[in-house]
């Protein structure tokens, strides 16, 4: 299992989000609370994706080494300010690749992308879906592997317009159908909305103060932390979140 997280809200730095409370990410990645699904320590790589400003393109760090390892990324951490956060620690599934660019989160326009979990049967399970795509998507996906063919669904998706609710809620939902026993805790934003599904997977979320976490582990002690049930979506922005059931009225399977 993974761990990701996403925040939006007051600009902080990456270390004050990702390195410092006392169950960080950093701390996540070697120690986590809630691991199910095999794998306990995140050392195959991480992935920072955070937006400089409102509006501007995201901004990736992406790198096989595990995060604790990243002292580089430390010292960039505490003087990088962002108010919208996306990142991930990655606990390879076996048979995927061990490279940088199978790391979370994976972006395309202006959106970033993350999964904790993993599909059972890969690749033969999800060649119905890979079918579908246009082969040039095929041949300049990030990596061969489950998250990256994923984000390539999603990303068609919401490329026609589709809410960012409704492109996650139906991807889940057509995957799981697809492929019973796929392990799919997404993870989307745009920088001003986050969307996040549980499916099988750990995930809590925290709001207050212009601000929203969205995370598989609580990153510290604060009693307002609320775990999402299993089989829900999470929709949330600065203002609030949202917990809905993943149910079969959301959107039209792709
Ligand atoms: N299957 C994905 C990968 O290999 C996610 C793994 C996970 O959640 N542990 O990166």
């Amino acid at each position: 299992m993974c761990r990701h997280l996403a925040y939006l809200g007051p600009p902080r730095s990456l270390a004050e989000l990702l390195l410092r409370p006392p169950h960080s990410l950093l701390r996540q990645s070697w120690a986590p609370r809630d691991s199910r699904g095999g794998g306990v320590v995140n050392a195959d790589g991480f992935g920072v994706g955070w937006y400089p400003a409102p509006g501007a393109a995201p901004v990736r760090h992406r790198t096989t080494s595990p995060i604790w390892t990243d002292v580089g990324f430390a010292e960039m951490a505490s003087v990088t300010r962002s108010g919208a956060v996306l990142a991930s620690v990655r606990s390879a599934t076996v048979g995927m690749p061990l490279v940088a660019t199978a790391c979370a989160p994976f972006s395309d326009d202006g959106w970033l992308f993350a999964h904790n979990g993993a599909i059972r049967g890969w690749p033969d399970s999800m060649a119905r879906f890979a079918e579908q795509l246009p082969v040039t998507d095929l041949l300049t996906m990030d990596a061969p592997m489950d998250s990256a063919l994923l984000w390539l669904l999603l990303r068609r998706e919401l490329r026609k317009g589709t809410e960012l609710g409704d492109a996650v809620a139906s991807l889940v939902l057509t995957v799981a159908e697809e492929v019973p026993g796929a392990r799919l805790n997404l993870l989307l934003t745009d920088g001003e909305v986050v969307v996040a599904t549980t499916w099988t997977h750990s995930l809590w979320w925290r709001s207050g103060e212009d601000a929203v976490a969205v995370s598989s582990e609580p990153w510290d002690d604060d009693p307002a932390w609320l775990p999402v049930p299993d089989h829900h979506l999470v929709l949330a922005d600065r203002s609030g979140v949202e917990v809905h059931p993943l149910a079969p009225r959301w959107g039209v399977p792709i």
